[in-house]
């Protein structure tokens, strides 16, 4: 909702040549109200900015890249690693921020920058990374290659990781020597203006900048002539839409979508370790996570699995503390969580767990209605074509579904649109390597739901989670924000044989 009502709520700005920049409409621009899910309360309120803004922004970035890009690979690694030392002095402030603005955990916060934050290390060690090649091609006759900056370049990201997902393209976009303008989601931009306002005192001017707004400006961002390249994150829809609008533009371009992943659990599994980590894998997050479980194909009957599952869920309480779960973005994403489990009921599926009646979660849904409360939900289905098995929900929802063979949970999780991960669980190594080589998704965990590879491998998944070639973060990421220059040099004759004349 778009509101110009002043009140005391801190009215955040864009940052441009590291200044705080209110937009160029001034006192015509529009606000929308950052809410915080635990209560529904308006927290801040984050303006929608224009075209003209964009055009700001990304002069200042233009006017920094000579100088930026111009400075060595060593020389940009001693501004990250400043930058490291004071985003990690102010950990707390950050984690704090996350909680409120998105209703994480604190250690769901606290995890979400420090894997950031391993990206950041990442870049700060491009020196020893991102190293051309050298060949001699034929006598007398070397080609070269080296990494060359792309110029500006802009990320539009989402709100389920405020810190972690700008790391994942901010650090070695910079390190490789672009300069950068980051659009925060509008529904958790405090995290990022906290960063823009600590990067202000440690980047030359124009060398990171933020434009806040909602899609509104995002075309203007994508269409800027003087932007080289684009990564976006965010739903499947938007991601195909920004990557055949940046290709139209000849514009090089990233964009990872949503993902519904399965997770299969074998006969021998481990009950207790598999159970746990399902439940980890479908809470965490209230399940706003991409590489969340969404659905468990159980091969064979597995009563005391599905049992400790049920049990696990049950235990959980709500709130911001260890073993508690927080609340989902806002009340659209919690009336979308529970139209899914009204209609999965309505389709005869089995409410092992309902996070309606949840204690608890019920309790704080009735005496907080303006919060976004949804309670774990554990749903047996019985038909594979309910739309809870299909559909990414995004919510602390997990659905299980009974297959009778190892083969009929492949050809399940294979057939479905989305590629990003999928986890089989065994105490078999021959059976994991049997499953590891036949999914299809970009991520695989063995006995882990939630397969995040770390640096210096590259996320990413295929299909309709991801549109582009290259993967983010890693190497990948030092692909995607450079471009290979290649040098071939001949210096006349071989030394040797003007030696002979
Ligand atoms: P979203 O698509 O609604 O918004 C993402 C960003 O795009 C925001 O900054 C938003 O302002 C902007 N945007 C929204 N609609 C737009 C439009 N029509 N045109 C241009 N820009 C638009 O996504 P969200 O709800 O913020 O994030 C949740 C989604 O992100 C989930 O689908 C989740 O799976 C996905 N996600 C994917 C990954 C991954 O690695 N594949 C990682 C994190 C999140």
């Amino acid at each position: 909702m778009a509101a110009n009502t002043s009140t005391t709520v801190p009215h955040l700005t864009n940052w441009v040549n590291n200044e705080a920049k209110v937009c160029v409409a001034g006192s015509d621009v529009s606000y929308l109200a950052v809410t915080t899910p635990h209560t529904g309360a308006t927290i801040a309120r984050v303006p929608l900015s224009h075209a003209a803004d964009v055009d700001e922004a990304v002069g200042a970035a233009q006017a920094a890249y000579p100088g930026w890009s111009g400075r060595t690979f060593k020389d940009r690694a001693q501004f990250l690693l400043r930058f490291y030392r004071v985003l990690t002095d102010h950990l707390d402030e950050l984690a704090v921020l996350i909680v409120s603005e998105h209703g994480k955990t604190r250690d769901e916060a606290v995890g979400e920058i420090k894997k950031g934050l391993e990206t950041l290390e990442y870049a700060i060690s491009l020196p020893q990374t991102a190293a051309g090649r050298i060949l001699e091609v034929s006598r007398g006759v070397t080609c070269h290659d080296t990494r060359v900056p792309l110029g500006v370049v802009a990320s539009v990201v989402p709100f389920n990781f405020p810190f972690m997902v700008p790391f994942w393209t901010l650090p070695i976009a910079l390190g490789c020597g672009n300069t950068f303008v980051l659009k925060p989601s509008e529904k958790v931009p405090l995290t990022m203006d906290l960063v823009a306002r600590l990067a202000a005192g440690v980047f030359p001017p124009g060398v990171l900048n933020l434009v806040h707004g909602d899609k509104d400006v995002v075309r203007p961002l994508l269409e800027h002539p003087q932007v080289r390249a684009v990564t976006f994150v965010g739903t499947t829809k938007v991601a195909e839409l920004v990557s055949r609008e940046c290709r139209a533009l000849n514009k090089r371009c990233l964009a990872l979508g949503g993902a519904k992943n399965h997770l299969v659990a074998m006969p021998d599994c481990d009950v207790e370790l598999t159970a746990q980590d399902v439940v980890n894998s479908y809470t965490g997050c209230a399940g706003q996570r991409c590489m969340a479980a969404s659905v468990l194909l159980v091969v064979g009957s597995q009563p005391q699995l599905v049992e400790a599952i049920i049990a696990k869920s049950r235990a959980l309480r709500p709130g911001s503390g260890p073993r508690e779960v927080g609340p989902v973005i806002d009340h659209a994403s919690r009336d979308r969580i529970l139209d899914y489990i009204k209609l999965s009921a309505k389709d005869g599926a089995e409410l092992l767990v309902d996070g309606r009646t949840h204690p608890d979660f019920a309790q704080i849904a009735t005496t907080c209605p303006e919060g976004s409360w949804v309670g774990p939900t554990v749903i047996l289905h019985r038909q594979p074509a309910d739309a809870a098995l299909h559909d990414e929900i995004f919510g602390p929802v997990l659905s299980i579904l009974q297959v009778d063979t190892p083969e009929q949970a492949l050809a399940i999780e294979n057939a479905n649109p989305y590629g990003n991960a999928a986890c089989i669980y065994t105490t078999s190594g021959a059976v994991a390597q049997h499953f590891t080589g036949r999914f299809r998704a970009g991520m695989i965990g063995v006995n882990i739901g939630v397969p995040v590879p770390r640096e210096p491998f590259s996320f990413g998944g295929i299909e309709a989670s991801k549109f582009g070639d290259m993967d983010i973060t890693g190497d990948g990421g030092i692909e995607f924000f450079t471009y290979r220059r290649k040098v071939t040099t001949k210096w006349g004759a071989p030394v040797e044989k003007s030696w002979l004349n």
